[in-house]
């Protein structure tokens, strides 16, 4: 296993950004639980850095540090066959069959060889009495490993189906055995609970984000003009002269710089199917006509690693699509690989969401969708589809605007010219989508969760 530096962040400095009552709240529960975790260490382990696990860790750990916990990142080394598997694990508990690979009894001697493997590396350094939460489908076939070694194990699932059907249940049953070896389960919403889970072992915690991450904390608009022209995203405008957008950037995949006043509608995701790029790339180009002139379509995404394989095909999808486009649609759409994990990183995806005059996410599935609580956060109208956690995130018509069905392109689109032609709804749902997230999807909230969740295990 790799192991990831956690920095502590203070968090005084979270405090800073809640209210008194909030930041009374955040100290207390930091009190408890150094009082809890004394002599312990609380290990987290994911089969990722990237999408939504990665950044959930990378914004809560260093907190978790900051207010004494001992508390450790582990990154499961695989293989191209685990990464596959897992991938399909990861889709199939979305209720999405994807390419059809098994989840059988081949797939579960390789995946168990793995983690073994894995297991091997770490066991010592674990002590009887650490707590390990274990993340997503990947890691759960460690839980009964951990136990054996006198751990508190805790595995959290950060996907799930709305509706579960044959496709998630064979999902659950690959993972049922493992599980029985989990003292609590944490789910992202209650509906995905699988039957076999007894309600007493589970606890329904949802994401968050952190307000003062490089993705999340304040911009000037001064700011994310600046980042976004350096990285060749945004277009320096006439009066400027040359630019340095006008260089060749390898952050563009196609469509050139944004124009400095082009109206942008955003969709920001990982290159997965399941977000459906390709989707959104259709209902702009069938609703061109219909929206305000200058409006421009950007399709933004991390730069694919070679082990992604499947990322791989959907940008070269949306590539080739975009070639296929009219010369006048093509030159409204823009496809963006922002560079990885990198600070940098963080701060061109919080530019371009702020540069965005409506977010869209247009996922099929979704566990939860923390693109979506940054984007609200940052008081971005946002049109997307009902699925997963997204319909706790957003009310219909009060913080944001949900489209029932995916297949409904031309809803979708109406939402969207709504919003470019009414300026003013757009602030008071960016308005309203802001102060949600403030009351419910920051990292006081869930850090208070673990707390009680740890008071259950440990008191
Ligand atoms: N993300 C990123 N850079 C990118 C694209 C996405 O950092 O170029 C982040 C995004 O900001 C969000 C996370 O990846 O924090 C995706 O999490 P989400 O819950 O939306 O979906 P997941 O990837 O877990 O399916």
């Amino acid at each position: 296993m790799r192991t990831v530096d956690v920095a502590a962040t203070d968090l005084q400095a979270l405090a800073g950004a809640l209210d008194e009552m909030s930041a009374r709240r955040l100290e207390a529960g930091a009190q408890r639980a150094r009082h809890l975790l004394a002599g312990r260490r609380v290990w987290n382990v994911s089969a990722t850095e990237r999408g939504g696990v990665g950044e959930l860790l990378r914004a809560l750990l260093p907190y978790a540090a900051g207010a004494g916990v001992d508390v450790r990142w582990l990154v499961v080394d695989g293989d191209p066959g685990y990464d596959d598997l897992t991938a399909r694990l990861t889709h199939a508990m979305h209720g999405d069959a994807g390419d059809g690979g098994g989840l059988g009894a081949e797939e579960m001697a390789h995946y168990e060889q793995i983690l073994e493997r894995n297991l091997a590396e770490v066991r010592d350094a674990v002590s009887p009495g650490d707590v390990v939460i274990l993340h997503d489908p990947a890691t759960a076939g460690l839980a009964a490993g951990l136990r054996r070694r006198g751990a508190h194990v805790i595995w959290r699932s950060h996907v799930g189906a709305d509706v579960p059907d044959e496709v998630s249940e064979r999902a659950w049953t690959f993972l049922e055995p493992f599980l029985a070896d989990a003292e609590r389960v944490v789910l992202t919403r209650a509906v995905y609970r699988p039957g076999f889970l007894d309600r007493a072992t589970v606890r329904v915690i949802a994401p968050s984000i952190d307000p003062l991450s490089p993705k999340n904390r304040p911009l000037e608009p001064s700011a994310v003009t600046e980042l976004l022209r350096g990285a060749g995203i945004l277009d320096g405008g006439s009066a400027d002269g040359p630019s340095s957008a006008s260089r060749a950037s390898s952050v563009v995949a196609a469509g050139g710089p944004v124009p400095a006043d082009a109206r942008v509608v955003l969709q920001l995701s990982r290159w997965d199917r399941l977000k459906d790029m390709t989707g959104l790339l259709i209902a702009f180009d069938e609703s061109f006509e219909e929206l305000p002139p200058g409006t421009h379509l950007v399709l933004a995404g991390a730069e694919v690693d070679s082990r992604d394989t499947a990322g791989a095909e959907v940008l070269s999808r949306c590539l080739q699509m975009w070639e296929g486009l009219e010369a006048e649609v093509r030159s409204c759409v823009h496809v963006l690989c922002l560079p990885n994990i990198t600070e940098h990183n963080a701060l061109l995806v919080n530019a371009v969401q702020r540069l965005a005059t409506v977010v869209v996410q247009k996922s099929l599935a979704e566990g939860f969708g923390l693109t979506v609580a940054e984007a609200l956060w940052k008081g971005r109208p946002v049109v997307a589809t009902a699925v997963g956690g997204i319909q706790d995130q957003i009310t219909d018509g009060e913080n944001g605007l949900l489209v029932r069905d995916a297949t409904d392109l031309q809803g979708l689109m109406r939402h969207v010219a709504r919003l470019l032609a009414e300026p003013a709804f757009a602030d008071q749902l960016g308005a309203a989508a802001r102060d949600r997230v403030q009351r419910e999807f920051l990292s006081d909230r869930h850090l208070l969760q673990y707390v009680d969740l740890l008071a259950e295990l440990l008191s």
